[in-house]
């Protein structure tokens, strides 16, 4: 009967937004959690939450219009999907790539309100971004895009309604030139607009490293409940970008070995463990590809136009992009000695992935779980914003980490309440999933 249900919810999600195969996706993986809830909160079917849910509350898609350095006029399109605010302004991050399109957005978007309600913060869930390929272009035609983009955002976005920050394409720089213009626009400092700011005007410590640092201590505790650390641990990373980098960092200082990383070129292997001046000075300063690392370093190996999911490890850190690890991939990292698995990226793992880590015993940390350490860390910058006040490096990962750990614990609470024990992903969905419904139902028809 149950199972009925939420499969003509899922038909209905399916009519409704034809096309959009990762929104479709990340639906039917929350959907396939929550049945026992419904069992247990009549309430929630009476009241058509999960119809509700599905359907964001408001979905903005405007012409962002730029000049490049040759003086020729281009066009992009930006989204802005506001999804849930049911417990706080809508919070989430925008990205930049090709490959964005509203199916991506929306996708983001639904996994962004139960990672915002698992943090525990007052934060609602909403996402954005465009198709504008940063790649290749200058400081300043990044700069004008980013301007023209905030001169649209800026009229549906405010503190106390909707509060962007970063994703992939979009780090300091393009927080710096979206919050320059939303001032400008404005007139008013309105620091707690959007996050990830630089720490000279209003960012937060720890903000930068939150999602990879996050991650692993997220991954931590999955080992520290399965009686192991991350101590001697062979380690593999996808991605090179801000939260690679930082995971990265994290695994150094916890005594394990990162022998591998990747960018859309390639991977590199480094058995000596990844050198992270290295590697942050190609990606972060010159903007670079990988194989340069395995020019300057000479036992690491590039390996150009493959997977680094052939590398075998004992813990795995997705955070690259969506769908990256297949279930073939998954099986061959199994075989490999995997231990565990955290999600520093949104939905790196397809359906089949997850099947094959959860059905070898694998501890399977799902993005929403673990990679909310980036946007709690957004919630406590606006928190400091909003106090006029900042906080300390360390007390600020202290929070973090903190915050992780309940994370984690809630998870597995709620995975044995609902006789799922080790089950992150039951875990993670129910429990983000209650807080937004009783919010809802609290708050009448909205
Ligand atoms: N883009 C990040 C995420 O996927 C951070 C969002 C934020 O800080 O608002 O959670």
């Amino acid at each position: 009967m149950l199972h009925e249900k939420l499969s003509s919810i899922y038909d209905n999600v399916l009519r409704r937004n034809p096309g959009e195969i990762e929104f479709h996706q990340a639906v039917r993986e929350v959907l396939d959690s929550i049945g026992p809830v419904l069992g247990k909160h009549p309430e929630y079917a009476e009241s058509k939450i999960i119809e509700r849910i599905c359907e964001p509350e408001r979905q903005i898609i405007f012409r962002v219009p730029w000049m490049d350095d040759q003086g020729q006029v281009q066009i992009n399109r930006g989204f802005r999907v506001e999804f849930n605010s049911a417990l706080g302004p809508y919070k989430g991050g925008l990205r930049f790539h090709p490959s964005v399109y509203l199916g991506i957005v929306k996708f983001l978007g639904f996994e962004q309100i139960f990672k915002n309600s698992l943090t525990g913060l007052p934060i609602g869930g909403g996402k954005g971004g465009s198709d504008f390929d940063p790649k290749g272009r200058s400081d300043r035609e990044v700069m004008r895009f980013c301007q023209s983009f905030m001169t649209e955002l800026y009229r549906h976005i405010g503190e106390y309604t909707d509060v962007p920050a970063g994703d992939t394409g979009v780090g300091g720089r393009e927080i710096g030139y979206l919050f320059g213009q939303y001032k400008r626009i404005t007139n008013r400092y309105e620091s707690g607009v959007i996050t990830g700011k630089g720490l000279v005007y209003g960012g937060a410590q720890v903000r930068t490293e939150a999602t990879g640092y996050g991650c692993v201590f997220f991954v931590d505790e999955m080992l520290k409940a399965r009686g192991t650390s991350f101590d001697g641990k062979r380690v593999v990373v996808s991605g090179s970008g801000n939260v690679a980098v930082y995971a990265i960092e994290k695994v150094e200082q916890l005594g394990g070995l990162v022998v591998a990383c990747s960018d859309s070129s390639g991977y590199v292997l480094d058995e000596k463990g990844i050198d992270l001046e290295l590697l942050k000075q190609i990606k972060q300063v010159e903007r670079g590809r990988l194989d340069t690392y395995a020019q300057r370093r000479e036992h690491a190996t590039f390996v150009p136009g493959r997977s680094v999911w052939e590398v075998p490890g004992e813990v795995a850190l997705p955070s690259a992009t969506q769908n990256e690890i297949t279930g073939e991939a998954a099986a061959a990292m199994v075989a490999g000695g995997l231990v565990a698995v955290g999600e520093g990226a949104n939905m790196p793992t397809t359906p089949e992935g997850i099947k094959v880590f959860q059905e070898a015993g694998i501890a399977y940390g799902p993005g929403k779980a673990a990679n909310a350490g980036g946007v709690a860390t957004s919630a406590l910058e606006m928190q400091q914003n909003a106090s006029r006040d900042s906080w300390t490096f360390e007390f600020s990962e202290q929070r973090l980490q903190e915050i992780m750990r309940d994370i984690h614990d809630r998870c597995l609470s709620t995975a044995d309440e609902y006789g799922m024990p080790g089950n992150y992903v039951a875990g993670a969905n129910i429990d983000g999933f209650r807080r937004v419904a009783d919010a809802m139902l609290a708050l009448g028809l909205i």
